[in-house]
């Protein structure tokens, strides 16, 4: 009895033994998880019955089926829905919307989306879940309109555009042009908004398209009529002299990390006019890339005169190609206005705003940065003093500093530059009255008129 007794004992402890080890599997293997489907429905709670529904149902055992089906308070409608013989780790699902969608007068519906796992949990009946969605209908497009906007705009120049923009659920607007996004500023009144447009000068032609978006996804676009007009730059072919190399070229070569350990002067002048340059624009786009998104009333601007009798050295959009003893070594863009009058003369912007940036920017020199509003910015390079610091607010009779010849200057200059939302545009617009009146203060004054009367 004694032998049997230990003999059932041991069967006890071995059934025991399996009984836990089945219990083990049961609770750890992926046959058996009780985790029911995940399941995701892209939305942000609009939908505008055109665009597909995106779902996606995943689960550890697999999708053993799912359905879809559109609730209003009139309808219930199947969208879509599956059965799998071998489960599916994972399903995604792009639900277009029902055929009578176009008919649909309701506001809102409710998406419920269900969905079975393979796991054997629950008797081998699995997991089951079931999600509801309830999403505003939005079928119609934001409505645009051009109240007001330049005649023309040049290569190189700039424009104002003035638009209304109507939509209940108004998400996201831009002036796209060519591979640029134009941010707009609210103005005047609820609904109205303003932006400056440019032509950037290395690109042929121009292009400016309002986009409005709504949170349903509907779109709206509105081309905006502009003249344009063609301009010719220079192309400019400089030979580099041993003077030049071996005076300003291997004093900067000194400044710059970009040139230590480099012996050649032809190459410290490459690097200096191509990767320096490359990030000392880059931190000028960075700053004057940025613009409010308070609602402006006015935007008045004086002619830009910042330095008084002065000389033209070098113009605006210059291609300028350089060589050395008839090799081609590098080339550049000159993206602003070349001014000389006596040394270290007093720059006068002509108009007020705000300092974004007064500091050392390697061929630059010294540069102080003013925006005026709108994402309109002006810079002053080559200065021998700052007289503002970054942050400060700029009063219009102000000196913002003293032209010299710091950076990659030869004589003492200012190099005046004019950027709208980041690009360069032609100084020479901005310093002229009549262009100015033609172009900006009119433009606003009749889209003033045109909001008053609505
Ligand atoms: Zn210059």
């Amino acid at each position: 009895m004694r032998r049997n007794n230990g003999k059932s004992s041991f069967g006890a402890l071995l059934l025991t033994g399996l009984v836990v080890a089945g219990a083990i599997f049961v609770y750890t293997s992926a046959m058996f998880e009780r985790d029911v489907p995940v399941i995701e429905v892209k939305t942000n709670g609009y939908w505008n019955l055109k665009n597909p529904l995106e779902i996606s149902i995943e689960d550890l055992s697999g999708v053993k089926s799912y359905s879809v089906s559109l609730k209003s308070p009139s309808d219930n409608i199947s969208l879509s829905n599956e059965q799998f013989i071998v489960p599916k780790e994972s399903v995604k699902l792009s639900i277009k919307p029902p055929r009578s969608a176009y008919a649909m007068k309701e506001k809102s519906v409710t998406i419920r989306v269900e969905s079975l796992d393979a796991s054997h949990w629950n008797f081998l009946k699995g997991n089951a879940v079931a999600k509801e969605y309830k999403l505003i209908i939005d079928k119609r497009r934001p409505k645009l309109n051009i109240v007001s906007n330049s005649y023309k705009i040049s290569k190189g120049g700039s424009a104002l555009v003035i638009f209304k923009a109507e939509d209940e659920n108004l998400d996201l607007m831009y002036i796209e042009s060519n591979k640029k996004k134009f941010k707009v500023q609210p103005f005047y009144k609820e609904g109205y908004y303003i932006s400056l447009l440019a032509w950037p000068v290395t690109q042929n032609s121009f292009k400016a398209t309002i986009i409005a978006k709504d949170a349903a996804g509907n779109i709206a676009k509105s081309y905006i009529p502009l003249y344009l007009k063609q301009k010719n730059y220079r192309v400019s072919n400089i030979k580099l002299s041993d003077k030049f190399l071996k005076g300003k070229i291997a004093d900067l070569a000194e400044e710059f990390v970009e040139t230590q350990g480099i012996e050649s002067s032809l190459e410290q002048f490459k690097i200096i006019n191509e990767d320096v340059r490359a990030k000392n624009e880059i931190l000028i786009h960075e700053i004057t890339s940025k613009i409010s998104d308070e609602m402006v009333s006015d935007f008045k601007m004086n002619k830009m005169y910042p330095l008084k009798n002065a000389q033209v050295v070098a113009s605006f959009g210059d291609h300028r190609k350089y060589s050395y003893a008839g090799e081609y070594i590098s080339e550049s863009y000159h993206l602003g206005l070349d001014l000389a009058s006596n040394a270290m003369a007093k720059i006068k912007p002509q108009n007020g705003g705000e300092v974004v940036y007064a500091d050392y920017n390697g061929i630059y020199g010294n540069m102080p940065v003013i925006h005026h509003g709108l994402g309109l910015y002006t810079l002053y390079g080559h200065c021998s003093s700052l007289k503002v610091n970054a942050g400060e607010e700029f009063n219009a009779k102000n000196v913002v500093a003293n032209t010299g010849k710091s950076g990659y200057a030869m004589g003492d200059h200012l190099h005046f530059g004019v950027l709208v939302q980041g690009i360069e545009v032609r100084p020479q617009e901005w310093m002229d009255k009549d262009w100015v009146k033609l172009n900006i203060t009119n433009v606003i004054k009749s889209a003033k008129k045109i909001i008053d009367r609505n």
